[in-house]
C-alpha cells in the first residue's frame, strides 16, 4: 500500500541531518495538536486523526490492527507519541466496552507493533483515588471509575516496553477560546456573564496545555524513561479555580455558586484531591506555571485574538425581547470576513469572534448571539452589488416591476437604504425619478457619487430619517434590500421608515430567508454582520408593532434564496394586501417545522457533515497530487474556509472580479485573491465555487477552463463535482 505521507516539519533537512521521525497518534486532538506545533520544530513529525479530517494528517483507528502495522512499518518512527484515547470520563462509564477497545486494547495494539521504539503515553491523575492528594510517582494507583481503570491498564501494558515514558497529567487548559475542557469553559462561562456552579470539593493540578507539550519535549530530547507527573504547579479545588479566574480576568464574582461534588449528579465517580506531586520533573530542571502564572499567559494569549473586544452579548430576543435563546449552530471563531488583508498586514492577527445562532421559542427568529461593533464592519466595505450581472438584473426588473405598480413618476423620491455603490438606484434612476442613497461605508457611497447616484455617508435610523425628510421631503418608496438581517436596532430603522415614508407610501425590503437557509442548507451566509435570519412569522409581529402591514410577499432564488416584502402604513386603504402570499409562506413554515427548535438542530448536523465531506474531498485531491483553486472570496466563501480550516495547503489561490479585493489576503485564512485572467496560466485540476450561488453565471464565464479539461466543486447545499 503505498501513501503519500506529508512531512509537518521542519522545514529544512539537508542529507547529513539525521533529524529523528516521531509519530503522534492521536494528533488532531487538544492534546495532539499542541505536541505537533512543539515537535514540529525539531523533528520529522507524522501524525494521525481518527474521526475529523485535518489537513496533513494520516486517519487511523489504533483498534485497527493491521492498520496500526502498516502504518508504523511504512513510517519507521524513532518514537511515538500516543495520545489517543475516549477521554470523556462520563462516557467511558455508560460505554465499557468502548473504553476498553480504545483506552486498553488499542493500546496493547500499538504496544505491539511499537516494537523497541520508544514509546510516549500520557495518563491521568485519576489514576489515584483522591483521599490524599499531592500524589507521588511511587504511590498506588486505585481507580474509581471505567476511564481511570482503563487508562491504569494501558499504563501497565505500556510498562512492558523497555523504552517507555508515562507522563500523568491534570486537567488540562489552553489559549483556544472555544475548547470544550473546564477551565476554558469557565472562562468563557464568566465572560458571557454566566452563572457557574463549581465544586468546592474536588481538588485538581490544572495543566496548561503549552507546558505539558514543553515538558514532553524535553523529558524525549534528554531521553528519560519511567513515570513522570506533569501537571500544573498550584493544587486547588474548582471553586479556587474559579475565584482565581475572577481575579485575573476582573470578572464578576457573583456569578460563582459554590457546590458540591455530589450536586453536579455525574456518571462516573471522581476523586477528591487527585493533585500530582511533580518535584520529580522539577529536579529535571522542567518547570511548570503555577495557574496564577497559566491564567495570566492565556488572557495575554486571549487578548491578541480579540476575544474581549468589541462585541456584545445577546440577552435577549431582538423582536419580542424574550429570553428563551436556545443555539443550534455554531461555526466557532471566526474572523470578520469582509475585512480582507493587506500584504503588509499579513503578519498581523485577526480578531475572531464566535459565530453563533440562537433561536426565539417564543417568536421563532433566529438570531446571532453576539453583535461585533458595526464601525469594525462597515466603514469599508468591499461587497460591490454592480459586479453580479444577475444582481443588475434582478435590480432592473425590480425597479421597473415598482415603478409600474406603484405609478412612480419623475417627482417622487426613492430612498435606498444601503444603497451600496448605487447599483439599484442606478436601475431607477434609468426611469427618470428622483433618487437618494443612504449608505456608511465611505468607499462605496463614493463610487455611487462619482456615478452621479447622491449618496449619504450615513447609518439609517430615526436621526437619518429626520434629515432626509427636511431637506428632501417623504419618500414614496423606501427600499432596504440585504440590510434588513443586518440591522441589530430593528425599532430603531422601523421608526426612521415611518418617519419618512408617505402616507400611501411602500416599503419594501428584501432579505434572505431562512426557509432555504435551513432546507438547502446555506449556512455559509452566516455571518456576523448577518444579524437576524427571518421567517415571515417573526417579521409580521415585529412590524405590528410599528403599525406597519405586509401586502404581498414574493420568493426569489438571488443569493440562494430572498424574499421581497412589500410593506405599507396600516392605515393606507389605497393598496390591496394579498392574503393568500403570506398565509401560504405561514402555513409552509410551519409544515416545514420552522417554528419548531427540532428542526434547526437535525440542520445543524447537516453542516457539521458538509465540513467533514469537503474536508475529506479536498485532501483526498490534494493527496492524488491535484490543484485546487476556488473562485469568489465573498463573505460567504470566507466563511465557509474558515469554519472548515480550509487555507493555503489546499487551495493556492482565489479568484475574484472584484477589482478592490484583487491583490489581497482572505481573512483568517490568508489566501490570495486573483484576477479571473490568473487562470490562464495557472490552470488548476478543480475549481471550488464559494460563490456556489452565482454556479452557472461562473462556470459560463469560465467555459475555456471548462473546455481545457478542467472540473468544478460545489460544496453546498451537498458537496459535489461536476
Ligand atoms: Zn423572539
Amino acid at each position: 500500500m503505498i501513501r503519500r505521507l506529508v512531512l509537518i516539519g521542519p522545514q529544512r533537512i539537508s542529507k547529513e541531518d539525521k533529524i529523528k521521525k516521531v509519530l503522534i497518534i492521536g494528533a488532531s486532538g487538544f492534546l495532539g495538536n499542541k505536541l505537533r506545533e512543539v515537535f514540529s520544530k525539531e523533528f520529522q513529525v507524522y501524525g494521525t486523526y481518527y474521526s475529523n479530517p485535518i489537513k496533513d494528517l494520516i486517519q487511523l483507528d489504533i483498534r485497527d490492527e493491521v492498520k496500526v502495522n502498516g502504518l508504523i512499518e511504512e513510517i519507521n518512527p524513532d518514537i511515538i507519541l500516543l495520545t489517543a484515547a475516549i477521554t470523556n470520563v462520563d462516557l467511558c462509564e455508560k460505554d465499557r466496552d468502548l473504553a476498553e477497545a480504545v483506552n486498553h486494547k488499542g493500546v496493547e495494539t500499538i504496544v505491539k507493533y511499537s516494537k523497541n521504539r520508544k514509546l510516549i503515553y500520557y495518563s491521568t491523575d485519576s489514576v489515584f483515588d483522591g483521599e490524599k492528594g499531592d500524589y507521588k510517582e511511587e504511590d498506588i494507583p486505585s481507580p474509581l471509575n471505567h476511564y481511570s481503570k482503563t487508562k491504569l491498564l494501558g499504563e501497565e501494558t505500556v510498562k512492558t516496553i523497555k523504552n517507555h515514558l508515562i507522563l500523568r497529567t491534570c486537567m488540562l487548559y489552553s489559549d483556544q477560546a472555544e475548547s470544550p475542557k473546564f477551565i476554558n469553559w469557565l472562562i468563557r462561562s464568566l465572560r458571557e456573564d454566566k452563572k457557574v456552579n463549581v465544586a468546592v470539593d474536588l481538588a485538581a493540578t490544572p495543566t496548561l496545555i503549552d507546558d505539558l507539550a514543553q515538558a514532553t519535549l524535553a523529558l524525549v530530547k534528554s531521553d528519560k524513561e519511567g513515570i513522570y507527573h506533569a501537571s500544573g504547579a498550584t493544587a486547588l479545588s474548582c471553586y479556587e479555580m474559579a475565584m482565581k479566574i475572577v481575579d485575573v480576568f476582573k470578572y464578576d464574582k457573583s456569578l460563582i455558586f459554590q457546590c458540591k461534588n455530589e450536586d453536579l449528579k455525574r456518571e462516573a465517580r471522581r476523586p477528591k484531591n487527585s493533585s500530582l506531586n511533580i518535584s520529580k520533573l522539577e529536579k529535571e530542571g522542567i518547570l511548570m506555571s503555577s495557574f496564577e502564572q497559566g491564567m495570566r499567559k492565556i488572557k495575554e494569549s486571549l487578548k491578541k485574538s480579540g476575544f474581549f473586544d468589541n462585541y456584545k452579548t445577546l440577552t435577549k430576543c431582538r423582536i419580542c425581547k424574550g429570553k428563551n435563546l436556545i443555539k443550534y449552530l455554531d461555526l466557532g471563531r471566526i474572523p470578520l470576513v469582509n475585512n480582507y488583508v493587506s500584504l503588509q498586514n499579513n503578519a498581523k492577527d485577526d480578531p475572531r469572534f464566535p459565530l453563533e445562532i440562537l433561536y426565539c421559542s417564543d417568536c421563532s427568529l433566529s438570531q446571532l448571539s453576539i453583535i461585533v461593533d458595526p464601525s469594525m464592519m462597515y466603514t469599508n466595505y468591499f461587497y460591490r452589488s454592480s459586479i453580479s450581472k444577475t444582481f443588475k438584473e434582478h435590480c432592473y426588473e425590480f425597479a421597473q416591476e415598482v415603478i409600474r405598480s406603484f405609478n412612480l413618476k419623475n417627482k417622487d423620491l426613492i430612498v435606498d437604504v444601503a444603497s451600496n455603490d448605487g447599483a439599484t438606484l442606478q436601475e431607477f434612476k434609468n426611469f427618470g425619478v428622483k433618487v437618494l442613497g443612504v449608505d456608511p461605508a465611505k468607499n462605496l457611497a463614493e463610487i455611487a457619487n462619482n456615478n452621479g447616484i447622491p449618496t449619504l455617508i450615513e447609518f439609517w435610523n430615526e436621526e437619518t430619517a429626520g434629515k432626509i425628510l427636511e431637506k428632501y421631503g417623504e419618500a414614496s418608496l423606501i427600499n432596504a434590500m440585504n440590510i434588513f438581517a443586518h440591522v441589530d436596532n430593528l425599532d430603531s430603522f422601523l421608526e426612521g421608515v415611518n418617519i419618512l415614508l408617505k402616507g400611501t407610501g411602500v416599503f419594501t425590503i428584501e432579505l434572505p430567508y431562512l426557509l432555504n437557509f435551513v432546507n438547502k442548507n446555506e449556512f455559509d451566509t452566516t455571518y456576523h454582520e448577518h444579524l437576524s435570519y427571518f421567517l415571515v412569522k417573526p417579521l409580521i409581529y415585529l412590524l405590528n408593532k410599528y403599525k406597519l402591514e405586509i401586502f404581498d410577499i414574493k420568493k426569489f432564488t438571488i443569493h440562494g434564496g430572498s424574499i421581497r416584502v412589500y410593506i405599507k402604513k396600516e392605515a393606507n386603504n389605497t393598496i390591496k394586501v394579498n392574503h393568500d402570499s403570506i398565509k401560504w409562506l405561514l402555513e409552509l413554515e410551519n409544515d416545514l417545522g420552522l417554528h419548531d427548535i427540532n428542526t434547526y438542530l437535525t440542520f445543524s448536523d447537516h453542516v457539521e457533515k458538509v465540513k467533514h465531506d469537503l474536508i475529506d474531498l479536498l485532501m483526498k485531491l490534494k493527496n492524488q497530487g491535484k490543484v485546487i483553486a476556488a473562485y469568489g472570496a465573498s463573505a460567504k466563501g470566507n466563511v465557509l474556509s474558515n469554519f472548515c480550516g480550509i487555507d493555503k495547503g489546499l487551495i493556492d489561490f482565489i479568484i475574484d472580479d472584484t477589482p478592490e479585493k484583487q491583490g489581497l489576503l482572505t481573512p483568517g485564512n490568508r489566501i490570495p485573491i486573483v484576477p479571473a485572467s490568473y487562470l490562464k496560466e495557472n490552470k488548476p485540476d478543480y475549481l471550488l465555487l464559494f460563490a456556489w450561488n452565482f454556479a452557472e453565471e461562473l462556470m459560463g464565464k469560465t467555459r475555456e477552463y471548462k473546455n481545457s479539461g478542467g472540473r468544478y466543486i460545489i460544496p453546498i447545499p451537498y458537496v459535489k463535482i461536476i
